[in-house]
């Protein structure tokens, strides 16, 4: 597993890019510049791993564009030590960045192949969330709730009524609603049943899965 100079200089282009596109949060652009993203793709697309693009990983499934994920990180304004769950681990990418900026990840996949190389391969570059699981991110994770925050990373045709009752008050989550198009939309819990909730733009994931698909 390589990481060479001509890899280090790609991503500072790539997190220039990312200001250029308005993200602010130092953080989340250290996480994204430091992250070797080649290494969570297919050999076939290693060229193109630094740029602003989604592309597809096994199962079907995409690694998301890095300014989707440097966004969600944003809103999330995450501290070291808050409890993340992450819903769609995917190759495992957003979760590093969660890592690096000091959460404690909990992250559900439904997909097993995904699951099984994601839990071998994470380790090995030194990012060990405290537990992946294999599962529907729909339910989420009541055993390790309440959580800072819950990030989505595949569109929901709804918002699970379960996510919003696995938040703290004052946790906040991030999801992208919508069907061929998502409106990424956060929840702010205020209270025990009272909820902010803000919209910024449209976004576009592969689908939240439920059992029936
Ligand atoms: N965070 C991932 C990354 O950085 O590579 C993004 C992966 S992709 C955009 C969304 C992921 O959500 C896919 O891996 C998909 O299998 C997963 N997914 C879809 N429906 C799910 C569900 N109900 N529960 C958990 N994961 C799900």
């Amino acid at each position: 597993m390589k990481d060479t100079f001509k890899h280090q200089g790609l991503r500072q282009q790539l997190v220039n890019v990312l200001k250029n596109k308005g993200i602010k949060d130092e953080a989340v652009l250290n996480a994204i510049g430091k992250i070797p993203r080649h290494l969570f793709m297919d050999s076939s697309f290693l060229d193109h791993a630094y740029q602003d693009k989604a592309f597809p990983i096994a199962a079907d499934q995409t690694i998301s564009q890095p300014y989707t994920v440097a966004f969600q990180s944003e809103l999330l304004k995450i501290k070291r030590g808050d409890k993340i769950l992450e819903i769609g681990t995917g190759s495992g990418y957003q979760t590093a960045v969660l890592c690096e900026l000091g959460a404690k990840v909990w992250s559900i996949e439904r997909q097993n192949e995904l699951f099984k190389k994601t839990s071998k391969f994470l380790p090995k570059l030194g990012y060990r969330a405290k537990k992946l699981i294999f599962g529907d991110g729909y339910i989420g994770f009541k055993e390790e709730a309440p959580f800072d925050s819950i990030i989505v990373t595949a569109g929901a045709p709804y918002v699970p009524k379960s996510l919003l009752s696995q938040l703290k008050v004052g946790g906040k989550l991030v999801i992208p609603v919508g069907d061929d198009v998502q409106v990424m939309t956060m929840f702010i819990r205020t209270g025990p049943k009272e909820f902010a909730q803000e919209e910024f733009g449209d976004f576009r994931f592969v689908p939240l899965l439920g059992d029936k698909n």
